[in-house]
């Protein structure tokens, strides 16, 4: 092992150490104090090395490697912030490779005397995880102008604090714009088992997966859990427990398609033993590597709602959605990856994403490359993801390659 991949891992080592968890992993939800530590972290690495850092009004920190003054930028990055008990791998791998990505090709660049034409800076993306605020990827939607920045520093946590002040709480409230892009790229942990089963060390990503994602509520009436007869019942959690079977069906009515369904969350009102639930609130969340047999699967489940409300004497509430539909990254950025890949002779694949990424987002603005490295057993959102440090070796030095190659303007459309 050299130099280079010894710091990548020392610094893996000691970033990983900050908002650690007893079983191995890390709690670090966004704009919390742990949250904080990453930041200062990320920037005492980025100053040190004299990049010079900035941080934008949904919180977005950057840290600027400014070649040609005025030129736009290749955005690397990923995110610091986790799931509660989560892996230490999930974003803030991205971010530090994204680091030591950037500050090779800057070493280069001043060791060849080149100026590349397009500047460079690495990224660790506010609230990707949308765990403590809703939705995710949250910093990189309002970057790409998806999002607009007031609603998002609107969004409130369980205890009524919003964007904005938890922000402002972590000093991580900026007040400028973020730098110009030109391209972008991300490089992430599968999170899931392809790469590890086939022994590949390197995901191509081509696509993302559709996504449906949406609040309900189930609105009943609250009474005695002994004295009221159960014809009566208007029992908002049966009707919740309904739904999250029902979700949990559709999967089967698609045999041949891949169709991913949960019930992510459940909040019952008033959650008494003794009262049957007036409301239950549940996050649903629907994907499918095809657009149609998600608009079928939607299709179905609001045919079920409508079964369950009459069955169960309850109303079905739609209260908030978030899609968004199979989009493909640029073919010549896909290309230019797997040139790069090829050049360092790693072993590569094409690949789609199931889960959504900062980069999902940022390939709706620029040419973007997205990579990934492997997951053993594609365990993630869990405190014991992992990666072999071979893999996370291999991903930094392919990322170098391709931020080196974007820089220099070889991206060919
Ligand atoms: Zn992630």
């Amino acid at each position: 092992m050299n130099a280079a991949d010894r710091a990548v891992l020392d610094d893996f080592h000691a970033l990983s150490a900050l908002g650690a968890t007893e079983a191995g992993g890390v709690e670090r939800q966004a704009a919390t104090e742990a949250d904080r530590q990453t930041r200062e972290w990320l920037v005492d690495w980025l100053t040190t090395r004299g990049f010079t850092t900035t941080v934008d009004r949904i919180g977005n920190l950057f840290g600027l490697r400014e070649w040609t003054p005025g030129a736009p930028f290749v955005l690397v990055g990923s995110h610091l912030d986790s799931q509660p008990r989560g892996g230490r791998y999930d974003g803030a791998y991205g971010v530090l490779a994204a680091a030591h990505a950037v500050q090779r090709v800057h070493e280069r660049f001043a060791s060849s005397g080149e100026t590349p034409p397009f500047n460079a800076a690495v990224v660790n993306w506010f609230n990707e995880e949308g765990s403590r605020f809703k939705p995710s990827m949250m910093g990189s939607a309002v970057y790409t102008g998806k999002m607009p920045l007031e609603e998002a520093l609107a969004v409130t946590d369980l205890d009524g604090v919003s964007v904005e002040e938890a922000l402002a709480r972590i000093g991580f409230l900026g007040e400028q714009d973020g730098p110009r892009a030109a391209f972008a790229a991300e490089i992430h942990i599968e999170q899931g088992r392809v790469l590890d089963k086939e022994g590949i060390q390197i995901g191509l990503v081509e696509s993302n997966w559709a996504a449906h994602k949406y609040q309900i509520s189930v609105v009943g009436a609250q009474s005695h859990t002994g004295s009221t007869v159960m014809a009566d019942r208007q029992d908002a959690l049966l009707g919740a427990a309904r739904v999250i079977v029902a979700v949990r069906e559709l999967v089967d009515r698609f045999p041949d398609t891949p169709l991913h369904t949960s019930a992510g969350q459940l909040f019952v009102h008033p959650n008494s033993p003794v009262v049957v639930a007036r409301e239950a609130e549940l996050h649903l969340d629907l994907r499918s590597e095809s657009l149609e047999v998600l608009q079928e699967a939607d299709a179905i489940l609001n045919r079920e709602f409508a079964a369950i409300e009459a069955s169960t004497n309850v109303k079905i509430v739609k209260k908030s959605a978030h899609f968004w539909p199979v989009n493909p990254y640029q073919p010549e950025g896909v290309e230019l990856a797997r040139e790069a890949a090829e050049a360092l002779g790693l072993s590569h694949r094409p690949m789609l994403t199931l889960a959504g990424h900062d980069s999902t987002n940022l390939k709706d603005i620029v040419p973007t490359v997205m990579l990934f490295v492997p997951s053993v057993e594609g365990i993630s959102h869990n405190e014991h993801e992992f990666t072999h440090d071979e893999d996370i070796c291999a991903g930094v030095n392919l990322l170098t390659e391709v931020v080196a190659r974007l820089c220099r303007g070889d991206l060919r459309s």
